[in-house]
């Protein structure tokens, strides 16, 4: 099977909770608290480290499975083929965002988030900014946003 981000973020919210009703169990605990409850307060210790070390997992899971779109040119991610570049400065003609490279120059490192089916029937994937553009000059396409997964 193909583990997902959602498994390991699924297993860390289970460790949370029980990290939670360990705590919620040794608080009902009679005072002064007996000592072995010290050893299970430790152990909801780790268990919230483990719930983060999932986390971190899941996030890292996400970022090796991110497909960059590699369209030829770069874009805005957000307002899409609003981009002039000069003297190796990229900035887009909308928000003025900058960047310090020809990026209008290089294929698109954003991740592909959209797939978009032509009238032809074929199926390109694209980011964000790209679909913009897509939008206005593809007629007739369809515009299919993908999930965490990439599916
Ligand atoms: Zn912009
Ligand atoms: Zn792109």
């Amino acid at each position: 099977m193909t583990v997902t981000p959602a498994h390991l973020r699924d297993l860390a919210g289970r460790a949370e909770a029980l990290t939670a009703e360990v705590l919620a169990l040794c608080d009902r605990a009679a005072q002064p608290e007996p000592e072995p409850l010290t050893t299970a307060r430790h152990a909801a210790t780790r268990l919230a480290r483990g719930a983060e070390d999932l986390h971190r997992a899941a996030t890292d899971l996400v970022r090796l499975q991110v497909q960059p779109c590699g369209l030829p040119w770069g874009v805005c991610p957000e307002h899409g083929n609003t981009l002039s570049s000069k003297a190796g400065v990229t900035t887009c003609r909308v928000c003025e965002r900058t960047w310090d490279h020809d990026r209008l120059g290089r294929p698109c490192e954003e991740p592909v988030t959209w797939k978009v089916i032509d009238r032809a029937g074929t199926e390109t994937r694209m980011c964000d900014g790209h679909v913009f553009g897509a939008r206005a000059a593809a007629a007739g396409a369809t515009f299919v946003r993908l999930d965490d997964n990439g599916a």
